[in-house]
């Protein structure tokens, strides 16, 4: 039997849940997905689970989707089908990149990404989910895909975590931020050396748990709620009705089209499963 793409494991108050497909990167395909929200369930029926880690095994947080399981080598599944059509394309997104993505924005305990190395794309947008973000010193985010026709990802995060200035160049420039930078911005709580990450994350996800957990739940929802009173939701809506309106351009078709048949996607998945940026 091949090795579980999530594993899960508590700790006292402390859920940690890990991606593990490290030999990709841990790019994110239907089942990692899947087995990521799966997880979240299983922490949130738990009473003793007061905070969760989301973390990941080997060098890279994470190289976004999947992209050879959407267009590429690998047998398509159901979903893969349904992104046949624009409908379907856009109800696969919906329910596997938003909703996913945002039922962990909303979870009800508190949450902290552990960040090491690549954090490309949808792996941004998966950690941006989060309540906390403690990043290695090695780590670095990016968002490469507007040169490969793509409006950013499903969740425009980009502003909210940098600035609308600094987003525009994140995106528009294809900038590679790194810890100490990210630091800077706002993007990450805090730099540590990657050898003390898993350590430095459980200690504060202990003194995280120290809160009753209805403190920390209602505070959570109402720091969330600021976000929303500044039209944070909204302008996820918009993105997400933009970023699908870019999806189907003829531009983007045919980008797509070109580079089926080139086989030259291969590159860039390559590229992208050994967490280097996209050229
Ligand atoms: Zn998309």
């Amino acid at each position: 039997m091949s090795d579980p793409v999530v594993l899960y494991r508590v700790d006292g108050h402390v859920a940690t849940i890990t991606m593990n497909r490290p030999e990709v990167a841990n790019a994110q395909d239907s089942e990692l997905i899947d087995a990521i929200d799966a997880a979240f369930d299983q922490a949130g029926q738990d009473d003793e689970v007061r905070v969760v880690i989301l973390a990941a095994a080997g060098r890279h947080f994470s190289s976004g989707h999947d992209l050879k399981a959407l267009v590429g080598e690998t047998d398509p599944d159901h979903w893969r089908k349904l992104r046949e059509t624009p409908e379907g394309k856009y109800r696969h997104e919906q329910v596997m990149y938003l909703q996913r993505c945002l039922r962990i924005h909303d979870f009800p305990k508190p949450t902290i990404a552990a960040v090491q190395g690549k954090c490309i794309a949808a792996g941004l947008m998966l950690a941006a989910m989060c309540d906390l973000i403690v990043a290695a010193d090695d780590a670095s985010f990016s968002n490469p895909v507007l040169r490969m026709t793509g409006a950013g990802v499903e969740i425009l995060v980009e502003p909210w975590e940098l600035g609308v200035r600094k987003a525009k160049e994140f995106m528009l420039a294809s900038l590679e931020i790194g810890a100490a930078e990210a630091e800077r911005l706002g993007l990450v709580n805090r730099v540590v050396p990657l050898a003390s990450l898993q350590d430095e994350v459980m200690a504060l996800a202990r003194r995280v748990a120290e809160v009753p957990p209805i403190t920390a739940e209602i505070v959570k929802a109402s720091l969330n709620h600021t976000l929303e009173s500044m039209g944070q939701r909204e302008s996820w809506q918009f993105h997400f009705m933009a970023h699908h309106f870019v999806h189907n351009t003829a531009t983007a078709l045919s980008a797509l089209e070109h580079r089926k048949q080139l086989g030259s996607m291969k590159a860039v998945f390559e590229a992208r499963d050994r967490g280097d940026q996209p050229r």
